[in-house]
Protein backbone atom coordinates (compact mmCIF):
# COMPACT_ATOMS: atom_id res chain seq x y z
CA UNK A 1 0.00 0.00 0.00
CA UNK A 2 1.45 2.81 -1.04
CA UNK A 3 1.87 5.33 1.87
CA UNK A 4 1.60 3.72 4.94
CA UNK A 5 1.51 4.98 8.35
CA UNK A 6 0.98 8.62 6.56
CA UNK A 7 4.50 8.06 5.34
CA UNK A 8 5.61 11.04 3.93
CA UNK A 9 8.63 9.82 2.13
CA UNK A 10 10.09 13.12 2.46
CA UNK A 11 10.88 11.59 5.57
CA UNK A 12 10.65 15.41 6.83
CA UNK A 13 11.07 15.45 10.45
CA UNK A 14 8.36 17.65 12.20
CA UNK A 15 8.99 21.63 11.54
CA UNK A 16 12.12 20.41 9.15
CA UNK A 17 11.54 19.73 6.40
CA UNK A 18 14.62 18.72 4.74
CA UNK A 19 14.66 18.35 0.99
CA UNK A 20 11.21 19.09 0.08
CA UNK A 21 9.79 22.79 1.04
CA UNK A 22 6.45 23.03 1.60
CA UNK A 23 5.83 24.67 -1.38
CA UNK A 24 7.40 22.21 -3.51
CA UNK A 25 5.63 19.49 -2.54
CA UNK A 26 2.72 18.05 -4.68
CA UNK A 27 -0.08 15.32 -4.63
CA UNK A 28 0.24 12.73 -2.05
CA UNK A 29 3.34 13.85 -0.28
CA UNK A 30 1.18 17.46 0.48
CA UNK A 31 -1.78 15.82 1.51
CA UNK A 32 0.33 13.82 4.01
CA UNK A 33 2.09 17.09 5.19
CA UNK A 34 -1.28 18.83 5.52
CA UNK A 35 -2.66 16.10 7.61
CA UNK A 36 0.32 16.16 9.58
CA UNK A 37 -0.03 19.93 10.17
CA UNK A 38 -3.35 19.16 11.66
CA UNK A 39 -2.23 16.38 14.42
CA UNK A 40 0.54 17.16 17.40
CA UNK A 41 3.72 16.06 16.71
CA UNK A 42 5.67 13.56 18.73
CA UNK A 43 7.32 14.36 21.72
CA UNK A 44 11.68 14.10 22.06
CA UNK A 45 12.46 10.43 21.15
CA UNK A 46 9.45 8.82 19.36
CA UNK A 47 8.59 8.80 15.42
CA UNK A 48 5.21 9.32 14.59
CA UNK A 49 3.89 10.24 11.25
CA UNK A 50 6.74 9.82 8.68
CA UNK A 51 8.58 6.45 8.76
CA UNK A 52 7.20 3.26 8.17
CA UNK A 53 5.88 2.41 11.83
CA UNK A 54 5.62 5.05 14.58
CA UNK A 55 7.96 4.56 17.76
CA UNK A 56 6.25 5.45 20.94
CA UNK A 57 7.23 5.19 24.36
CA UNK A 58 6.06 2.34 26.54
CA UNK A 59 6.91 -0.33 29.16
CA UNK A 60 8.53 -0.76 25.94
CA UNK A 61 9.11 0.68 22.66
CA UNK A 62 6.05 -0.03 20.44
CA UNK A 63 6.11 0.14 16.81
CA UNK A 64 2.50 0.99 15.36
CA UNK A 65 1.51 0.99 11.65
CA UNK A 66 -1.70 1.23 9.55
CA UNK A 67 -2.37 0.11 6.41
CA UNK A 68 -5.85 0.71 3.75
CA UNK A 69 -6.53 -1.14 1.47
CA UNK A 70 -9.21 -0.02 -1.10
CA UNK A 71 -11.21 -2.24 -3.95
CA UNK A 72 -10.12 -0.64 -7.02
CA UNK A 73 -7.82 1.37 -5.69
CA UNK A 74 -4.93 -0.82 -3.84
CA UNK A 75 -6.62 -4.56 -5.60
CA UNK A 76 -8.41 -5.60 -8.81
CA UNK A 77 -11.37 -7.58 -7.78
CA UNK A 78 -11.80 -8.91 -11.36
CA UNK A 79 -8.06 -10.15 -11.41
CA UNK A 80 -7.54 -11.69 -7.73
CA UNK A 81 -9.69 -12.94 -4.97
CA UNK A 82 -11.17 -11.42 -1.90
CA UNK A 83 -9.03 -13.53 -0.26
CA UNK A 84 -5.88 -12.42 -1.80
CA UNK A 85 -6.82 -8.87 -1.36
CA UNK A 86 -7.38 -9.44 2.44
CA UNK A 87 -3.36 -11.48 2.44
CA UNK A 88 -2.82 -7.97 0.75
CA UNK A 89 -4.04 -5.53 3.38
CA UNK A 90 -1.83 -7.80 6.44
CA UNK A 91 1.26 -8.43 4.53
CA UNK A 92 1.69 -4.64 3.47
CA UNK A 93 0.78 -3.17 6.64
CA UNK A 94 3.17 -6.01 8.54
CA UNK A 95 6.03 -4.95 5.93
CA UNK A 96 6.37 -1.46 7.50
CA UNK A 97 7.47 -3.64 10.89
CA UNK A 98 9.95 -5.62 8.86
CA UNK A 99 11.14 -2.27 7.85
CA UNK A 100 12.04 -1.20 11.00
CA UNK A 101 13.62 -4.34 12.00
CA UNK A 102 10.83 -5.21 14.51
CA UNK A 103 8.50 -8.16 15.28
CA UNK A 104 4.90 -7.73 14.34
CA UNK A 105 2.51 -7.88 17.64
CA UNK A 106 -1.69 -8.00 17.57
CA UNK A 107 -3.30 -6.89 14.73
CA UNK A 108 -6.74 -4.44 14.51
CA UNK A 109 -8.60 -5.18 10.89
CA UNK A 110 -11.26 -2.66 10.34
CA UNK A 111 -13.58 -3.51 7.38
CA UNK A 112 -15.75 -1.46 5.59
CA UNK A 113 -18.07 -2.37 2.53
CA UNK A 114 -21.48 -3.21 1.18
CA UNK A 115 -23.55 -5.97 2.48
CA UNK A 116 -22.40 -8.50 -0.19
CA UNK A 117 -18.62 -9.09 0.63
CA UNK A 118 -17.83 -12.19 1.48
CA UNK A 119 -16.75 -11.63 4.90
CA UNK A 120 -15.92 -15.47 4.64
CA UNK A 121 -13.45 -15.77 2.26
CA UNK A 122 -12.08 -11.70 2.83
CA UNK A 123 -11.21 -12.91 6.72
CA UNK A 124 -10.16 -16.41 5.39
CA UNK A 125 -7.06 -14.44 3.67
CA UNK A 126 -6.61 -12.15 6.55
CA UNK A 127 -6.17 -14.97 9.12
CA UNK A 128 -3.87 -17.07 6.81
CA UNK A 129 -2.02 -13.99 6.24
CA UNK A 130 -2.07 -13.30 9.72
CA UNK A 131 -0.66 -16.82 10.52
CA UNK A 132 2.03 -16.87 7.47
CA UNK A 133 3.26 -13.38 9.49
CA UNK A 134 2.82 -14.63 13.28
CA UNK A 135 0.51 -11.60 13.94
CA UNK A 136 -2.72 -12.76 15.44
CA UNK A 137 -5.76 -10.37 14.95
CA UNK A 138 -7.10 -9.22 18.15
CA UNK A 139 -9.79 -6.56 17.00
CA UNK A 140 -11.25 -4.21 14.86
CA UNK A 141 -14.78 -2.95 13.73
CA UNK A 142 -17.10 -3.84 10.97
CA UNK A 143 -19.27 -1.07 9.10
CA UNK A 144 -21.16 -1.22 5.32
CA UNK A 145 -20.46 1.13 3.03
CA UNK A 146 -20.50 1.72 -0.95
CA UNK A 147 -16.97 0.60 -1.37
CA UNK A 148 -15.43 -2.09 0.02
CA UNK A 149 -12.18 -0.60 2.26
CA UNK A 150 -9.83 -2.77 4.30
CA UNK A 151 -7.60 -1.16 7.39
CA UNK A 152 -5.00 -3.18 9.16
CA UNK A 153 -3.36 -1.84 12.03
CA UNK A 154 -0.22 -3.79 13.40
CA UNK A 155 1.45 -3.40 16.64
CA UNK A 156 4.95 -4.59 16.51
CA UNK A 157 8.28 -3.86 18.77
CA UNK A 158 11.84 -4.49 18.77
CA UNK A 159 12.95 -7.08 20.62
CA UNK A 160 16.45 -5.69 21.49
CA UNK A 161 18.42 -2.10 19.94
CA UNK A 162 17.29 0.34 18.19
CA UNK A 163 14.28 0.38 15.28
CA UNK A 164 16.04 0.91 12.03
CA UNK A 165 14.87 4.28 10.62
CA UNK A 166 15.00 5.73 6.96
CA UNK A 167 16.90 8.62 8.13
CA UNK A 168 19.99 6.97 9.45
CA UNK A 169 21.97 6.32 6.24
CA UNK A 170 25.37 8.02 5.61
CA UNK A 171 27.47 8.62 2.85
CA UNK A 172 29.74 5.59 1.78
CA UNK A 173 27.05 2.97 3.39
CA UNK A 174 26.45 0.48 0.82
CA UNK A 175 23.08 0.31 -0.35
CA UNK A 176 21.29 -3.96 -0.39
CA UNK A 177 18.05 -5.10 -1.35
CA UNK A 178 16.79 -8.74 0.22
CA UNK A 179 16.00 -10.18 -3.31
CA UNK A 180 15.19 -9.04 -6.72
CA UNK A 181 12.73 -6.92 -7.69
CA UNK A 182 9.71 -6.32 -9.91
CA UNK A 183 8.04 -9.79 -9.57
CA UNK A 184 4.55 -8.36 -8.15
CA UNK A 185 4.14 -5.44 -11.16
CA UNK A 186 4.78 -8.09 -13.49
CA UNK A 187 2.54 -10.51 -11.73
CA UNK A 188 -0.48 -7.76 -12.12
CA UNK A 189 0.49 -7.46 -15.61
CA UNK A 190 0.32 -11.22 -16.16
CA UNK A 191 -3.20 -11.18 -14.94
CA UNK A 192 -4.15 -8.52 -16.80
CA UNK A 193 -3.15 -10.55 -19.65
CA UNK A 194 -4.80 -13.69 -19.12
CA UNK A 195 -7.92 -11.84 -18.36
CA UNK A 196 -8.10 -10.61 -21.83
CA UNK A 197 -7.89 -13.98 -23.28
CA UNK A 198 -9.84 -16.60 -20.99
CA UNK A 199 -9.85 -19.86 -22.02
CA UNK A 200 -6.14 -19.68 -23.14
CA UNK A 201 -5.64 -19.76 -19.41
CA UNK A 202 -7.44 -19.01 -16.48
CA UNK A 203 -5.67 -16.40 -14.85
CA UNK A 204 -8.63 -14.97 -12.69
CA UNK A 205 -9.60 -15.14 -8.67
CA UNK A 206 -8.52 -18.93 -8.25
CA UNK A 207 -7.37 -19.77 -11.53
CA UNK A 208 -3.95 -21.01 -12.68
CA UNK A 209 -1.60 -18.86 -12.55
CA UNK A 210 0.65 -17.91 -15.71
CA UNK A 211 2.56 -19.97 -17.99
CA UNK A 212 5.80 -20.76 -16.34
CA UNK A 213 7.46 -20.85 -13.40
CA UNK A 214 8.75 -17.39 -13.25
CA UNK A 215 5.11 -16.58 -14.02
CA UNK A 216 3.78 -18.49 -11.37
CA UNK A 217 6.29 -17.10 -8.75
CA UNK A 218 5.32 -13.34 -10.21
CA UNK A 219 1.32 -13.92 -9.83
CA UNK A 220 1.84 -15.26 -6.69
CA UNK A 221 3.80 -12.84 -5.26
CA UNK A 222 1.15 -10.03 -6.62
CA UNK A 223 -1.54 -11.90 -4.69
CA UNK A 224 0.16 -13.30 -1.83
CA UNK A 225 3.42 -11.17 -0.61
CA UNK A 226 5.21 -12.36 2.19
CA UNK A 227 6.73 -9.11 4.56
CA UNK A 228 10.78 -9.63 4.91
CA UNK A 229 10.64 -10.22 9.04
CA UNK A 230 13.33 -12.36 8.93
CA UNK A 231 15.42 -10.16 6.92
CA UNK A 232 14.54 -6.86 8.76
CA UNK A 233 15.77 -8.70 12.05
CA UNK A 234 19.26 -9.80 10.57
CA UNK A 235 19.88 -6.13 9.21
CA UNK A 236 19.08 -4.54 12.46
CA UNK A 237 21.27 -6.84 14.54
CA UNK A 238 23.78 -6.51 11.83
CA UNK A 239 23.94 -2.92 12.70
CA UNK A 240 21.93 -1.60 9.50
CA UNK A 241 21.94 2.25 9.68
CA UNK A 242 18.81 2.84 7.59
CA UNK A 243 15.98 0.64 5.73
CA UNK A 244 12.79 0.66 4.01
CA UNK A 245 10.19 -1.61 2.41
CA UNK A 246 9.66 -1.49 -1.27
CA UNK A 247 6.37 -0.91 -1.65
CA UNK A 248 5.91 1.86 -4.31
CA UNK A 249 8.69 0.68 -5.88
CA UNK A 250 12.92 0.99 -5.85
CA UNK A 251 12.93 4.55 -7.52
CA UNK A 252 10.45 6.07 -4.81
CA UNK A 253 11.38 4.14 -1.92
CA UNK A 254 15.20 4.66 -2.22
CA UNK A 255 14.98 7.93 -2.90
CA UNK A 256 12.47 8.34 0.06
CA UNK A 257 15.45 7.03 2.69
CA UNK A 258 18.06 8.99 0.81
CA UNK A 259 16.04 12.48 1.56
CA UNK A 260 15.23 10.65 5.03
CA UNK A 261 18.69 10.48 5.29
CA UNK A 262 20.45 13.40 3.32
CA UNK A 263 22.47 11.33 1.44
CA UNK A 264 22.93 10.85 -2.45
CA UNK A 265 22.67 7.54 -4.14
CA UNK A 266 24.76 5.72 -6.87
CA UNK A 267 22.96 2.70 -7.88
CA UNK A 268 25.29 -0.23 -10.39
CA UNK A 269 22.64 -2.56 -10.65
CA UNK A 270 19.20 -3.43 -10.52
CA UNK A 271 18.92 -7.19 -9.59
CA UNK A 272 15.12 -8.16 -11.67
CA UNK A 273 12.59 -10.88 -10.91
CA UNK A 274 12.24 -13.66 -13.46
CA UNK A 275 9.47 -12.56 -15.52
CA UNK A 276 9.89 -8.79 -14.55
CA UNK A 277 11.16 -6.08 -16.98
CA UNK A 278 14.22 -3.51 -14.90
CA UNK A 279 11.05 -0.90 -15.48
CA UNK A 280 9.06 -2.84 -13.06
CA UNK A 281 12.04 -3.39 -11.02
CA UNK A 282 12.25 0.14 -10.44
CA UNK A 283 8.77 1.15 -10.83
CA UNK A 284 6.39 -1.45 -9.55
CA UNK A 285 5.95 -1.71 -5.96
CA UNK A 286 4.47 -4.22 -3.43
CA UNK A 287 7.27 -6.05 -3.62
CA UNK A 288 7.64 -5.57 -0.04
CA UNK A 289 11.78 -6.52 -0.06
CA UNK A 290 13.64 -4.11 2.21
CA UNK A 291 16.09 -1.84 1.15
CA UNK A 292 19.15 -1.72 3.28
CA UNK A 293 22.12 0.95 3.91
CA UNK A 294 25.15 -0.19 6.43
CA UNK A 295 28.20 1.02 6.73
CA UNK A 296 29.12 -2.85 7.51
CA UNK A 297 28.21 -5.24 4.45
CA UNK A 298 30.34 -8.05 5.72
CA UNK A 299 28.60 -7.62 8.74
CA UNK A 300 25.08 -7.85 7.16
CA UNK A 301 25.98 -11.00 4.61
CA UNK A 302 27.21 -12.29 8.01
CA UNK A 303 24.20 -11.98 9.93
CA UNK A 304 21.66 -13.18 6.65
CA UNK A 305 23.75 -15.71 6.50
CA UNK A 306 23.56 -16.59 10.27
CA UNK A 307 19.86 -16.74 9.39
CA UNK A 308 19.58 -19.07 7.04
CA UNK A 309 18.73 -16.63 4.11
CA UNK A 310 19.78 -16.10 0.48
CA UNK A 311 22.14 -13.75 0.63
CA UNK A 312 20.92 -10.13 0.33
CA UNK A 313 22.06 -8.33 -2.73
CA UNK A 314 24.25 -4.96 -3.33
CA UNK A 315 23.41 -2.56 -5.67
CA UNK A 316 25.44 0.88 -5.14
CA UNK A 317 25.96 2.96 -2.13
CA UNK A 318 25.11 6.23 -0.66
CA UNK A 319 26.82 9.12 -1.36
CA UNK A 320 27.61 12.47 0.82
CA UNK A 321 25.70 14.79 -2.09
CA UNK A 322 22.11 14.58 -1.30
CA UNK A 323 20.93 15.65 -4.52
CA UNK A 324 22.86 12.55 -6.17
CA UNK A 325 20.37 10.11 -7.83
CA UNK A 326 22.00 7.96 -10.66
CA UNK A 327 21.88 4.43 -12.14
CA UNK A 328 24.30 3.31 -14.06
CA UNK A 329 25.93 7.44 -14.00
CA UNK A 330 22.69 7.98 -15.48
CA UNK A 331 19.66 10.19 -13.21
CA UNK A 332 17.09 7.52 -11.47
CA UNK A 333 13.80 9.09 -11.52
CA UNK A 334 11.87 8.17 -8.30
CA UNK A 335 8.98 6.35 -10.12
CA UNK A 336 6.63 4.28 -8.19
CA UNK A 337 3.20 4.58 -7.28
CA UNK A 338 1.56 7.63 -5.66
CA UNK A 339 -1.80 8.60 -5.00
CA UNK A 340 -3.21 11.04 -7.06
CA UNK A 341 -3.98 13.49 -4.30
CA UNK A 342 -4.76 16.83 -5.30
MG1 LIG B 1 7.07 1.22 4.24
Amino acid sequence: VAVPNLGSGTGARRGQPPDAPRSRLRGEPAAIERVRALLPGPPRGEIWIGDDAAVVAGAKRLLLTTDLSVAGVHADLDLIGLDDLGWRAVAGAVSDIAAMGGRPGPVLVAVAGPPSVDLELLYGGIAAACAEHGSPVVGGDLSTADQLVVAVSVTGAVPAGRPVLRSGAGGGDRIFVTGPLGAAAAGLRILRRHAGRRGAVDGGPGGTDGEDDGERAAVRAHRRPVARLAHGEAARRAGARAMIDVSDGLGADLAHLADASGVGVRLERVPVASAATEEEALGGGEDYELIIATPDPDGLVESFAASGLEPPLEIGHCTGDRAERLLRGRPLEPTGWEHPWG
